[in-house]
């Protein structure tokens, strides 16, 4: 497929058309239902160690079509309304054992105004009384009045993930965004500037570079992280799955990250001074061909994550892997 080869000049339009064209079909979802939830522990940038609630509301699909995005799977065609919305929270919260931090993750910006209307953010502030630490996600163009609006409504502090990806300029672009290092730049001072925290979510291993400098890319972007005092950062490997990255990856223009480049990237993340390092572990097994190392370094990253403490890596009895 020659748009593949030459992506890079392709209007953001035209990606769009040849990422949706591309995709495997969406999952059944009910916009009366988050179409997931579940509790975990993880380290806040004050050290403690908390207890978080975790919810993926189901509602409309981002409208930026990012390259590498699957989050598009779990989402409605159409909006989902506040009521609706609130249901969902309710639901998932009767299920959900009490916790001091709470991540309201919604497969796109929660200040997109179609996908989390406003007019429920009262309802989402009254139900989450009582969390310290309130996580969302957006697209930095959708970060404003809105963001500060929520902020208000909260009792607890609101942290704001930001997709980063990746400062590669170049790859940036790629990743059809529509995001410079500078837009990053501006919403990282606007959040710092309104005393709200940070989390960056980075691409280990982003696709459109050869293999050394996707990896090297990957620890520019950690120490940008670090350098602009983003206090959570996230390495989360890239992957296929969504269409279009198995087709860049067949034209070579992707590979997905090895064992070896897993453990690279790790080190350096846990070299830095941020407050909290996290590697993604979720799905992290994907990456590993023998099915004890896979199991083992899940279970070893999940651990540093919560000590945030660098271990040396597992010694797997039933392979030479690692
Ligand atoms: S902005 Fe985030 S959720 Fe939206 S398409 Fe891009 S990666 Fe996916
Ligand atoms: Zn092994």
């Amino acid at each position: 497929m020659i748009e593949l080869t030459r992506w890079e000049t392709l209007t953001p339009r035209a990606r769009t058309r040849l990422i949706r064209k591309l995709r495997p079909p969406r999952a059944t979802v009910d916009p009366e239902r988050p179409y997931a939830f579940h509790h975990e522990q993880e380290r806040a940038p004050d050290g403690r160690l908390e207890h978080v609630n975790v919810v993926f509301l189901t509602n409309r699909e981002c409208p930026w079509t990012c390259t590498m995005c699957d989050l598009w799977r779990h989402t409605t065609t159409t909006p989902v309304t506040a009521d609706q919305l609130l249901r969902q929270l309710d639901y998932a919260l009767e299920h959900l054992p009490e916790a001091e931090a709470i991540k309201l993750y919604n497969s796109g910006s929660f200040f997109d105004r179609l996908a989390i209307p406003p007019d429920a953010y009262r309802g989402i502030a009254e139900r989450l009384r009582g969390y310290r630490r309130i996580i969302v996600e957006s697209h930095p163009a959708l970060i404003g009045p809105r963001t500060l609006q929520f902020q208000e409504l909260l009792e607890g502090q609101l942290e704001v993930a930001l997709g980063v990806e990746c400062i590669h300029p170049g790859v940036l672009n790629a990743l059809n965004k529509r995001l410079t290092v500078a837009d990053l730049e501006q919403a990282v001072a606007w959040l710092h500037a309104h005393h709200l925290l940070i989390r960056a979510f980075i691409l280990l291993k982003p696709p459109f570079l050869p293999a050394a400098e996707a990896l090297a890319w990957t620890c520019h972007t950690v120490r940008w992280a670090v350098t602009h005092e983003i206090q959570t950062i996230v390495l989360i490997p890239t992957r296929t799955g969504n269409g279009i990255m198995e087709r860049l990856e067949q034209v070579g223009r992707f590979t997905s990250p090895t064992p070896a480049e897993i453990e690279a990237a790790a080190a350096f993340l846990f070299a830095q001074p941020a407050s909290v390092r996290l590697l993604d572990t979720w799905d992290l097994t994907r990456f590993y061909t023998c099915p004890d190392c896979a199991r083992r370094q899940q279970a070893r990253f999940a651990r540093m994550n919560q000590t945030q403490t660098w271990e040396a890596p597992v010694h797997c009895p039933s392979c030479s892997q690692l």
